[in-house]
């Protein structure tokens, strides 16, 4: 359950970055992908926990992944360079949510060439009033961006402003 509203925090986290500017919605799914897709190197688990701990937080958590995935956003994004770099935000806020929101397996920003790994010792466990905050932040982020959205696009008679 935990570790269900940690990914939905991902997802949220990146959809607000994504919501930054006036994006269309291919740049905000770009964006996203890049926030939320990382923890597809956790898909090693089908294969036993040997799998997952050899590739997990390593392959789509480290720089080969988002630079990948960055000439992927410059190839297809509508405005290439101010997504690419929020894109890499996306992708650099993941990292630091499971560094300090989680623990669990260590980093590894440069595999497969380096098995170099960041942890911090500080970090906070998924049941904890921090990792709540952050949650709760989240949503009422996301909640005012479709709050948002909706005014903007609802007619100006609707908005009070005819
Ligand atoms: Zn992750």
């Amino acid at each position: 359950m935990l570790t269900a509203l940690h990914f939905f925090t991902h997802i949220g986290l990146s959809w607000i970055v994504g919501a930054a500017g006036h994006r269309t919605m291919r740049d905000r799914w770009l964006i996203v992908g890049a926030g939320v897709l990382p923890d597809l190197d956790g898909i090693g688990i089908l294969w036993g926990q040997h799998a997952y701990d050899a590739v997990h937080r390593a392959a789509g958590h480290g720089l080969l992944f988002i630079v990948l995935w960055l000439l992927l956003v410059v190839a297809l994004a509508d405005r290439r360079w101010p997504t690419a770099a929020l894109a890499a935000v996306s992708f650099h806020l993941h990292l630091l949510l499971d560094v300090v929101g989680t623990g669990g397996l260590p980093i590894r920003y440069f595999w497969p060439f380096s098995d170099a790994s960041w942890t911090y010792a500080g970090h906070w466990t998924l049941a904890s009033w921090q990792n709540a905050v952050v949650m709760g932040g989240t949503l009422l982020g996301v909640l005012w961006i479709g709050w948002r959205t909706a005014r903007l696009n609802a007619p100006a008679a609707a908005r009070g402003d005819a």
